[in-house]
């Protein structure tokens, strides 16, 4: 640093050449350790912003996933509660004491007093549209239609015989206490879909006498539109589009009307065509769900039963029987879609927050940072200068002797290791006393800068000159013998005398002795040199001054006046 200092302020005037040099170092530096910090704040800061906002897509998706799963549980576990109830009444009826006397004596009598419980029952229960007993050649016995008004007990003349159908069929051949439930369809009379639409399921088990002969079938058409309101009820809480599906794939709730109950109609559109992908997640579990690019399906099917499971209904005690009822046949399916948009709408509430905080944290840090880097720089730069001044000259900005000391060590320490030459010069101005009197101190001081501006045009890079003292300066000359120093020693001695200083009103002559010294065995550090150039340089004076002197053995005992 020194001999950058010695080489370079020559050329500018010193103070200025400080100030320029930390200007330009202060902005890159702020720039440098503005960054530093910054850096790996913004990061930091970018990462946990990623992390959150992909949390949050995730912890909406869970959110509106757990939702939709426990609304569809209520949807399911109310369809069973509400069957299940259905069945009870269906087992009362079957195996009341009133049926139990017409099977034992079918008299007229005893068929009366069972029109009569079934019409009593049908009046206390207006969702059974009918209720029916069959014997076991499909012939219609007893049949109640309950309509909004009385219930209407149907003359033994308009009985019909349903030994075809279906319900009939499939009720006859279960064992006693064992269920048949139908599908969910809508009302069909003599062959055309009644109008409004009329939704309907039968419920059906065996009718069996005292003798556990299985002598017919009791049939309850039920209207479960209760079911269905409850069920729409709960659609309109899901976050997403709340569909009701039977098991193959058709919409029996939550679509428009043309859309509804499509098999009664013979048509090919379902929910099955439509998400074949979503259909086999739905057909492989009970429950579960189902993402992908349009969003998230949630299923849950209800097996009408289900309560049974659950072990809400232990007091009857058929339905802890799997095998007496079509638990695993029938089942319908409550799904909900969230769509993709309607997700995004979900999270984009929070990540607008998360994003706004961000940018807010993103610009404070920068500005916190700003505050950090500037303060660090400002300290910084007032030590380097403290140093610099510290280290440097004023007058001439060359090192001053607190540097000697270090590059001097250095020097000496590098010579002497790897027996390397190393010569000093010391140099002092002639007469100065008199410059100085008789030109004023001021100009005294620009001769000195003019004498230090020739030198230092003279020396090369790693040469390190020193003001050592007033007019006095030494030379540090590394790699350099006693020939190559009397030879310098010698040019800057003529250049000076050569270069009169040439004022604005004076030209100045001035003259230099400098004395000469270069390592040898005897000495033990860089000041063994100065002393040795010292002597020298006290000889030149001696001896007429505007001279070089090389110190030879024979001035160690010369004794300098104090
Ligand atoms: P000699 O040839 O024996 O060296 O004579 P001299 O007059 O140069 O020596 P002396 O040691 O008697 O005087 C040195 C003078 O240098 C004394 C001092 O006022 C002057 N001087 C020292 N530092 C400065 C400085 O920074 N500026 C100016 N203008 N004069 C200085
Ligand atoms: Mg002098
Ligand atoms: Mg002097």
């Amino acid at each position: 640093m020194s001999t950058k200092i010695g080489a370079d302020s020559n050329r500018q005037p010193v103070d200025a050449s400080i100030d320029d040099q930390n200007h330009f170092s202060a902005r890159r530096e702020l720039i440098v350790s503005f960054l530093w910090l910054f850096v790996p704040v913004s990061i930091l800061l970018t990462a946990i912003f990623y992390l959150f906002s992909s949390q949050t897509q995730k912890y909406e998706l869970q959110t509106a996933m757990i939702r939709e799963e426990s609304a569809l549980n209520n949807a399911s576990q109310l369809t069973s509660l509400i069957f299940v109830q259905k069945l009870s009444d269906l087992f009362v009826l079957a195996e009341g004491e009133v049926l139990r006397n017409y099977l034992h004596d079918e008299s007229l009598k005893n068929w009366v007093s069972v029109t009569r419980e079934f019409s009593l029952f049908a009046r206390r229960k207006p969702k059974y549209m009918q209720i029916r007993y069959l014997n076991n050649q499909g012939m219609e016995i007893v049949r109640i239609n309950n309509g909004t008004d009385e219930p209407e007990i149907v003359p033994r003349f308009e009985l019909q015989n349903k030994q075809n159908r279906y319900y009939f069929k499939e009720a006859v051949q279960l064992d006693q206490g064992a269920i048949y439930i139908s599908p969910l369809d809508l009302n069909v009379e003599k062959g055309v879909i009644e109008q409004p639409i009329k939704p309907t399921i039968r419920f059906a088990t065996p009718v069996v006498d005292g003798y556990g002969e299985t002598r017919g079938v009791l049939i309850i058409n039920y209207d479960p539109n209760e079911i269905l309101q409850r069920i729409e009820e709960i659609f309109t809480n899901l976050v997403g589009q709340g569909v009701m599906l039977n098991r193959d794939g058709y919409w029996l709730l939550g679509k428009p009307e043309a859309q509804l109950w499509g098999f009664m109609y013979g048509r090919e559109e379902t929910f099955h065509r439509q998400r074949p992908d979503v259909w086999s997640a739905v057909e492989s579990m009970d429950r579960g769900s189902f993402y992908s690019g349009e969003g998230l399906f949630v299923f849950q099917k209800t097996y009408p039963l289900d309560l049974t499971r659950q072990g809400t209904l232990e007091n009857i005690e058929y339905l802890n029987k799997p095998e007496l009822h079509q638990l695993g046949k029938r089942y319908w399916i409550y799904l909900s879609h969230i769509s993709q948009s309607k997700l995004e709408e979900l999270t984009l509430k929070r990540l607008v927050v998360a994003t706004v905080a961000y940018l807010l944290l993103f610009i404070v840090s920068g500005m916190i940072s700003l505050f950090f880097a500037r303060n660090a720089v400002q300290k910084k730069l007032a030590f380097r200068k403290l140093e610099q001044f510290a280290a440097t000259d004023a007058l001439t900005g060359l090192a001053n002797r607190r540097e000697l000391a270090t590059a001097g060590k250095r020097e000496f320490l590098r010579a002497q290791r790897f027996s390397r030459e190393l010569s000093v010069l010391m140099l002092d101005l002639d007469h100065f006393k008199l410059i100085n009197d008789t030109h004023t101190h001021t100009v005294g001081d620009k001769v000195l800068r003019h004498v230090v501006e020739l030198v230092n045009n003279v020396i090369r890079g790693q040469d390190i000159l020193v003001r050592y003292g007033g007019e006095e300066f030494l030379i540090l000359l590394p790699e350099t013998d006693a020939k190559g120093a009397l030879f310098l020693a010698s040019y800057i001695c003529k250049r000076v005398a050569d270069e009169a200083y040439e004022g604005k009103q004076s030209v100045v002559p001035v003259t230099v002795s400098i004395g000469v010294s270069t390592i040898g065995d005897g000495d033990r550090s860089y000041q063994d040199l100065v002393v040795k150039a010292d002597l020298a340089l006290y000889q030149a004076k001696r001896t007429g001054r505007n001279k070089v002197v090389v110190y030879d053995e024979t001035m160690a005992h010369i004794k300098q006046p104090e």
